[in-house]
């Protein structure tokens, strides 16, 4: 994955564009099959418009993405239906809204079998209910609505119905953030173990540090729509090289370590910058503690300054 994604500004009577909202502004990526990779930031920093692009919900505005081979970031929505449509799902933050609240479970976890036309009519009723199973709802519950069900079941709801199009890719965007943390907790499990049966790919999407850890392989910080670091988790959280990962970390409570060191709170100075304006040079050097006067002219560039480890900014230089 290689991708800017922006959106036109329009203004006046003629709706000329007058700008771009840059709201993801270099999303460089490498996912191997298999693993969980983290994206984190405040909102407004771009991880949804990314997540919705890989999966074509939106056409990149310039880059590629290839998935198992091919460049799908301009595939018509036939093409796309042939395989990205079934290989990549995504799930959402609340369940509820996806869900349409005049169908039961049934309907709403066949519709995408009958779309792609998957299983004999006769047996999609079934695998409905292989499906029910897999995500630890009672088979029996195939004839209520969504409002019958907890906000943790209804993402089950939503896991199973991601599931039924055996798809490779799964991005999950803010998919346990509304629910409490013992049910958070929950999905994340069912959501590893469903990882280790069926050999499914995450992309995480979150602003919650807490959770990002324990799910992912990597994490990918992002800021105003681009990609600050990108490490192994255990380096990420352990050794936060960019100054605008830690000050997020600094933010997350966290135990006392073991030798009694609490990590500082960092606390980031003035607004976050509007995406149509993005501040020049390092896009975070308005509110850096660390800014220096090439911050503000040079764009640092996003390269790897330990195994694995990428870093966006001019202190690694
Ligand atoms: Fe801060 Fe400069 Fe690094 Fe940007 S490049 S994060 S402003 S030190
Ligand atoms: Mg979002």
């Amino acid at each position: 994955i290689d991708v800017k994604k922006y959106f036109p500004i329009k203004a006046g009577l003629l709706q000329k564009q007058v700008g771009n909202v840059k709201a993801v502004d270099g999303l460089t990526l490498k996912i191997k099959k298999g693993e969980t990779i983290g994206i984190v930031g405040e909102s407004g920093c771009g991880k949804s418009t990314a997540g919705r692009t890989i999966i074509r919900l939106y056409e990149p505005t310039e880059g590629k993405i290839i998935f198992k081979g091919t460049d799908i970031s301009h595939l018509s929505e036939n093409n796309l239906r042939k395989t990205v449509r079934k290989d990549i799902q995504m799930i959402f933050q609340d369940p509820f809204a996806t869900l349409n609240p005049r169908k039961t479970l049934r309907s709403i976890i066949k519709e995408p079998l009958n779309t792609h036309n998957l299983y004999s009519k006769k047996d999609r009723d079934e695998k409905v209910k292989e499906l029910l199973d897999t995500v630890g709802l009672n088979s029996s519950f195939i004839n209520r609505y969504p409002h019958e069900f907890s906000g943790g079941q209804r993402q089950r709801i939503g896991i199973a119905r991601a599931l039924a199009l055996k798809p490779e890719l799964i991005i999950a965007d803010e998919a346990v953030s509304a629910l409490d943390v013992s049910i958070q907790a929950q999905i994340i499990n069912l959501m590893q173990d469903l990882q280790s049966e069926f050999g499914l790919t995450y992309i995480f999407i979150s602003h919650d540090l807490s959770v990002v850890r324990h799910i992912s392989d990597r994490v990918a910080v992002m800021y105003l729509g681009k990609m600050m670091e990108l490490a192994p988790k255990t380096d990420l959280y352990t050794e936060p090289l960019h100054p605008y990962t830690q000050a997020l970390l600094s933010a997350v409570p966290t135990p006392r370590s073991r030798n009694g060191v609490k990590r500082e709170r960092i606390v980031l100075k003035g607004e976050l910058p509007s995406p149509s304006n993005p501040p020049t040079g390092c896009v975070f050097h308005t509110r850096c503690p660390a800014a220096t006067e090439i911050c503000k002219q040079v764009i640092p560039q996003f390269k790897e300054v330990n195994k694995e480890h990428f870093v966006a900014c001019h202190l690694y230089e």
